[in-house]
């Protein structure tokens, strides 16, 4: 039988007049949603590894790394294929199920793609389950990447159609649906989603989630990120993103999106335990886990395995043993792969 709240063909007015109800309502509404198809209390883990760091010719006006603003960030070659092998082996050995490489490219190349295919075979031969975010795929690419082993592709639409006209002029939002479709033709699961704070109006938001609803299957993973503010970027000076609209689009994409995960990504250490939890029962239910995000800073792993205990709140692979965990102190200035952590499902929110 059909499920009723599974739907493709959403107008802007029905998922508008569902943002406006009064919070209350609207939490209620998809908190009984997210029950009825996730655990409420349990969350994916979710971290990411940048196999190349910086120097992308695209100009995504929030993005450190892009190479036409001046950040203060360090332009990495593509990493050797053991140094991969030996983080998703760590990542293994702390409970990981799947693992996350991104790239921040433009669109992947023949050579690198021989790459990357190396990556994913080695990795899926770890017992992995693979997930890349390499920018734009042709159809053959995505095959050839199925085909190697991926189970995941990361592609953002960062925000609705007309807004994003201004947020990056390199490339278009038919550029982005076109690899989405090329890695869903390929037999690929989607993790598509948008970034919060780019100077956008709420209507573009509910867009957002009308594009990503509207597709003929729903992204598996929905990653909603905050801006993280980069000095250097055009968007070091945005607004911050009101932490009520925040929940409300959390909450949106809950409901119109009922059985995929929707991630809490980038921007979270902007966020207070409280405004977290409520993102939890408004339909959240995974988390970057790791103090740094490819290159800006995360919480800290204490703080988020101190506030999941407190919520009595699960995730889907075992976190770290007690004896295993790292103190504020102990972990501060180590990066993330420095650092033995329990990943279940590593995805990554900003770049490509
Ligand atoms: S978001 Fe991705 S595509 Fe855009 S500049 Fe950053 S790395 Fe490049």
């Amino acid at each position: 039988m059909k499920d009723l709240n599974i739907k493709n063909n959403w107008t802007t007015e029905e998922l508008q007049t569902i943002y406006d109800l009064p919070f209350n309502d609207l939490l209620w509404k998809s908190h009984e949603l997210h029950r009825k198809y996730h655990d409420p209390n349990k969350v994916q883990i979710s971290t990411l590894m940048s196999i190349k760091t910086g120097g992308c010719p695209e100009d995504c006006k929030y993005c450190s790394q892009s190479i036409r603003y001046d950040t203060d960030i360090n332009l990495e070659k593509t990493l050797p294929l053991a140094d991969i092998i030996k983080q998703a082996k760590d990542a293994k050995n702390s409970g990981a199920t799947r693992f996350c490489m991104g790239a921040a490219w433009r669109n992947l190349n023949q050579s690198n793609l021989a790459k990357v295919k190396e990556m994913v075979r080695e990795v899926k031969g770890l017992g992995l389950e693979t997930c890349v975010t390499l920018g734009m795929l042709t159809g053959q690419q995505a095959t050839e990447l199925k085909d190697v082993g991926l189970d995941y592709y990361n592609h953002n639409l960062d925000t609705s159609e007309e807004y994003y006209k201004k947020v990056v002029t390199t490339r278009t939002y038919q550029d982005r649906l076109d690899t989405l479709q090329h890695v869903r033709d390929a037999g690929v699961k989607v993790c598509s989603g948008g970034i919060l704070g780019l100077g956008e109006e709420n209507i573009d938001r509910i867009k957002l989630i009308q594009v990503l609803a509207n597709l003929e299957n729903h992204p598996e993973s929905v990653p909603i990120n905050r801006l993280v503010k980069v000095e250097g970027t055009p968007y070091f000076d945005n607004f911050d993103v009101d932490e009520f609209d925040f929940i409300r689009v959390i909450a949106l994409a809950r409901i119109a999106m009922p059985k995929s995960y929707v991630r809490l990504s980038a921007g979270r250490d902007t966020m207070n335990d409280q405004m977290q939890a409520l993102c939890f029962f408004a339909g959240a239910n995974s988390i970057f886990y790791g103090e740094e995000l490819l290159t800006t800073k995360n919480s800290t792993i204490q703080h988020d395995q101190d506030l999941l205990e407190k919520l009595k709140i699960k995730t889907q692979a075992p976190m770290l043993k007690e004896k295993n965990k790292i103190s504020a102190k102990d972990s501060g200035g180590n990066k993330l792969k420095d650092i033995p952590i329990s990943v279940k499902d590593l995805q990554k929110p900003l770049v490509s």
